[in-house]
C-alpha cells in the first residue's frame, strides 16, 4: 500500500500515543482504587477502635469511683452520727457498743480510701493512654485526609493530560487517509500496528530482521508500506 512517508511517520506518533494512553489509563484505574491508602485506614481504623476501647475502661473506672465517693460519704455520716451519739449518752454499755461500731466504720472508710487511691491512680493511667490514643488518631486522620487531597490532585492531573493525548491523537490520526486509518486500527487490534525500524531491529517486537528481510524493506520505496516479517508492524524507516 502507498502511505506518504510522512503520513507513515504521522502513523508512529499515532501508535506512540496509544501505548502511552494506555499507560496513563492504567495508572489512573491503579489511582482510582485508593489502595495505596488502605494502609493508613487500617492504623486510623485500628487507633479508633483501641480508644473507644480505653473510652470504655475509663468511663467504668469513673463509675467505680463515684461509687466509692458515695460510699465514704455514708460512712462519713454514720460516724458523725455516732459521735453525736456518743457524746448524748449516759450509759455506758451503749457508749462501748458506740465505740466499736466507730473503730469498724473508722476501718472501713479507710479501706474504701484506699481503693479510692487505687481507682485514681488507675483513672489517671487510663485517661493519659486515652489522650495519647487520640493524638495518634488526630494524626492519622491528618495523614490520610492529606493524602487523599493528594491523590484527588494526582487524579485529576492525570485525567488532563489524558484528556490533551487523546485530543493530540485524534488530531494526528486525521491527517491519515480512510485507507491508511483502516490499516492502522485493523494492526492495533492485534499488536503494535506501526514501529521504527532500529538499525536491523523491529521496534515492535524487537527482533532482529534477517539479512533479506532488512534489504527488502530498506529496498521498499519510501511511500510504500513495509511490514515487519515477526509482528506485521508497519516498520517506519
Ligand atoms: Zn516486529
Amino acid at each position: 500500500m502507498k502511505v506518504p512517508h510522512a503520513h507513515q511517520e504521522v502513523m508512529l506518533q499515532v501508535a506512540g500515543l496509544d501505548l502511552e494512553l494506555e499507560a496513563l489509563s492504567s495508572h489512573l484505574a491503579e489511582l482510582q482504587t485508593g489502595a495505596h491508602l488502605d494502609a493508613l485506614r487500617t492504623n486510623l481504623f485500628a487507633a479508633s477502635s483501641r480508644m473507644l476501647e480505653q473510652q470504655t475502661q475509663l468511663e467504668n473506672l469513673q463509675q467505680e469511683l463515684r461509687k466509692l465517693e458515695a460510699d465514704i460519704e455514708l460512712v462519713d455520716k454514720r460516724i458523725e452520727l455516732d459521735k453525736q451519739r456518743l457524746s448524748s449518752t449516759s450509759s455506758s454499755k451503749d457508749a462501748e457498743g458506740i465505740s466499736s461500731e466507730l473503730r469498724s466504720l473508722t476501718a472501713r472508710k479507710s479501706n474504701l480510701e484506699d481503693q479510692e487511691l487505687e481507682i485514681m491512680e488507675k483513672v489517671e493511667q487510663v485517661a493519659a493512654l486515652v489522650e495519647a490514643e487520640s493524638e495518634t488518631r488526630t494524626s492519622l486522620s491528618i495523614e490520610l485526609a492529606d493524602a487523599e487531597a493528594a491523590l484527588a490532585g494526582d487524579i485529576t492531573k492525570l485525567a488532563s493530560r489524558i484528556s490533551i493525548v487523546k485530543t493530540d491523537r485524534a488530531a494526528k490520526f486525521s491527517i491519515l487517509t480512510e485507507e491508511a486509518s483502516a490499516l492502522f486500527t485493523k494492526k492495533a487490534s492485534r499488536g503494535i500496528p506501526v514501529a521504527a525500524l532500529k538499525g536491523r531491529d523491529c521496534d515492535a517486537c524487537r527482533i532482529g530482521l534477517t539479512s533479506s528481510a532488512y534489504e527488502d524493506v530498506i529496498a521498499t520505496p519510501a511511500d510504500e508500506i513495509a511490514t515487519c516479517p515477526n509482528c506485521q508492524a508497519i516498520l517506519v524507516r
